[in-house]
């Protein structure tokens, strides 16, 4: 039996309202290029991906331009022009063209574009860590933070014990077939794990980076730049 493979699957669909930028947040130049550039060119660069998809709107009028400026990526990387409403819609888009080419055990590594600090080193560590899991998983950072519950009006409700809990990221590993079924059998859910967790299974938890942290105001753009330029 042939060991199974890795794709990557990067819903890129949102517009990225909170940065308040004309064009969708995916294509806000970091460091001299796209962010979306920088998800593709790291996944390119991985020796364990097979290949990678891009799952952005019908009516984007962005990645044409970034694709014909990296033709490097032009049989490393497919592009689904058939985003949807929520990210968990765009990203069961990508897994129904994925069909042509996964198997049930091949695993989907699914990725923000949003997140550019993505390092080869990271993918490579999540899937080393995973080879043999039953489940699958995803990076994940400890809380380091006192938590605090806020009410309407801002006022402190209560603090949230913070023993146990993880921040979330992304690339989150899971089998093709699993992570279809699963989230295909879910309502709206904002990650892959959630929809797992929703069949009783437990991913496991992948110590990520910080530098792999999603942007989503406008300052963390200049924070995205001070890691991508190794100054951070
Ligand atoms: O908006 P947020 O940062 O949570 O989006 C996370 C990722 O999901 C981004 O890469 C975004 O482009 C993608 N997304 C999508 N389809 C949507 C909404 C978000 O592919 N409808």
């Amino acid at each position: 039996m042939n060991p199974p493979r890795h794709f990557a699957l990067i819903p890129a669909a949102g517009v990225g309202a909170r940065m308040g930028t004309g064009s969708p947040k995916q294509y806000v130049p970091i460091a001299g290029k796209p962010m979306l550039l920088h998800v593709l060119d790291t996944f390119a660069a991985s020796k364990i991906i097979t290949h990678t998809f891009v799952v952005v709107n019908a009516e984007d009028h962005n990645i044409r331009d970034v694709m014909a400026g990296a033709p490097h990526l032009a049989d490393r990387v497919t592009i689904i022009f058939n985003g949807g409403a929520t990210r968990h819609v765009s990203v069961l888009k990508g897994l129904q063209v994925l069909s042509d080419h996964a198997d049930a055990d091949d695993w989907v590594l699914v990725h923000d574009a949003a997140r550019p600090g993505l390092t080869t080193d990271l993918i490579e560590h999540l899937a080393e860590s995973l080879r043999d899991d039953s489940v699958g998983g995803l990076l994940a950072l400890p809380v380091v933070d006192t938590l605090k519950r806020g009410g309407g009006d801002r006022r402190v409700q209560a603090t949230v014990p913070r023993s146990g809990l993880w921040a979330a990221q992304t690339p989150q590993m899971f089998r093709y077939g699993m992570l279809r079924k699963a989230l295909e059998q879910v309502d709206d859910v904002t990650d892959e794990s959630s929809a797992i967790e929703a069949l009783g299974l437990q991913p496991k938890l992948i110590e990520g980076s910080p530098r792999n942290f999603k942007i989503t105001l406008p300052q963390d753009v200049l924070l995205a730049e001070l890691y991508l330029k190794g100054l951070a």
